[in-house]
């Protein structure tokens, strides 16, 4: 492992030196977006400064330059993700954009009538709403896994789920909800031997532990760059070649076509297929600056920066009166969602942030596993690899402030 230095790894992020309400910022919502290190907003200015241009096209220097950059980031994304070549790495907008991808394309193509897609309970909006939209169209039915009073998934009733009829099964590596890590590799093994493909959610996975597409053996990935200390409007659908290779592409425009008649039009290779119009280049190359960033410092070193967090701010939460945290899965990525005690957990993230510390409070875009719970919404902080245990202090102390004013 990396030796991991954090005092040195926040002077790389800008923002984490300002103030607000005049006290230090304390920033715990990166499940929602994680802040960017100086490289990465770098990256974007050269290229608006100096680069500008499009990608593909121009036979010119700075288009080359662009292209090579665009494509450069491609590379890093598949190494990042142990992809078995370049051409399974999609460019799109976010997680979303992968999901509804994957549904549109290879959900409109090869599932049919009564044919099943399995979920969790705990899923986010954007790995649910996709699906359901699929099921109108075609009448193909969803499952779902339940979880446990922990917030794990119980394995028996999925492969009790499991049949002929699946033909897909969709679901998060790590919820950002409740912090469960999913045992992905023995849902993907159980799919598989029922011939169903896998779509795995990394949108809170990516930027927290290793993913190793091959070794994990799941046909699609998505993850979005914003979560990974990149920029918005770019994210990555990855695909198992022969998977993509067959899949129709999602929409028609520049770039995705090899010829154009009114007859007839054939579709560029991989992964331009799937690429159409002008792509969000500047934060291609933003992405590929922040995984660089990340790859450098090592996600296994990260992990367990992030653990000792986790591990330090629950045993602190547990001593607040009147908290109680929603997800207690064995094995928990850096999130922490809790309710307090006759205190609705919007209040909870008003007060706090008057003491300059930043969580979310609302249903996660889960409401399916707030119903799971049986509550309405939770509290939420969500560690990265800048955080510190004085942060967490911070936001305990806060905690504590918020008794004092309810009581
Ligand atoms: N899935 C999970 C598990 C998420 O946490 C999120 C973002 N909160 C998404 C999907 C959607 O990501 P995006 O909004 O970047 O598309």
């Amino acid at each position: 492992m990396k030796p991991f230095d954090v005092r040195r790894i926040r002077i790389d992020f800008p923002i984490l030196h300002r103030k607000v309400y005049g006290k230090p910022l304390v920033y715990l919502d990166n499940a929602a977006t994680a802040l960017k290190p100086q490289r990465v907003i770098e990256a974007m200015l050269r290229y608006y400064s100096a680069e500008t241009s499009n990608v593909h096209r121009g036979i010119y220097f700075l288009s080359e330059t662009a292209t090579n950059a665009y494509e450069g980031a491609r590379i890093l994304v598949q190494r990042f993700l142990n992809a078995s070549n370049p051409g399974e790495i999609i460019f799109v907008r976010s997680t979303t954009e992968a999901i509804n991808l994957v549904a549109a394309s290879y959900g409109r193509t090869f599932l049919r009538e009564r044919d099943e897609i399995i979920l969790s309970v705990i899923e986010h909006h954007s790995n649910i709403v996709p699906w359901q939209i699929l099921c109108n169209q075609i009448g193909a039915v969803l499952r779902i896994i339940p979880v446990n009073e922990n917030g794990e998934m119980m394995m028996e009733e999925y492969e009790k789920l499991l049949s002929g009829k699946t033909k897909l099964v969709s679901v998060a590596h790590v919820s950002n909800a409740i912090g469960s890590i999913n045992p992905v590799r023995k849902i993907i093994a159980s799919a598989h031997q029922m011939g169903a493909a896998v779509l795995i959610d990394g949108a809170q996975a990516a930027a927290h532990l290793p993913v190793d597409v091959q070794d994990l053996d799941c046909d699609f990935y998505a993850f979005s760059g914003h979560k990974v200390y990149g920029p918005t409007g770019i994210g990555v659908l990855y695909g198992k070649s022969g998977f993509l290779e067959k899949m129709p592409p999602y929409q028609g425009g520049g770039e995705m076509i090899r010829t154009v008649t009114f007859e007839k039009t054939t579709y560029n290779s991989l992964p331009l297929k799937f690429e159409a119009g002008t792509p969000a280049i500047a934060e291609a190359i933003g992405l590929g600056a922040a995984i660089e960033y990340v790859s450098e410092i090592g996600l296994e070193s990260i992990e367990a920066h992030e653990q000792k967090l986790l591990a330090y701010a629950t045993e602190k939460i547990m001593a607040v009166p009147g908290a109680r945290i929603i997800g207690t899965a064995r094995e928990k990525s850096a999130i922490l969602s809790f309710v307090i005690e006759g205190v609705h957990p919007h209040d909870v993230a008003t007060i706090v942030d008057k003491e300059g510390v930043a969580i979310r409070a609302g249903h996660h875009c889960a409401m399916p596993a707030m119903q799971r719970f049986d509550v309405p919404a939770t509290a939420r902080a969500s560690f990265a690899l800048y955080n510190i245990t004085e942060e967490v202090d911070s936001f305990i102390d806060s905690l504590y402030k918020i008794r004092t004013i309810f009581n």
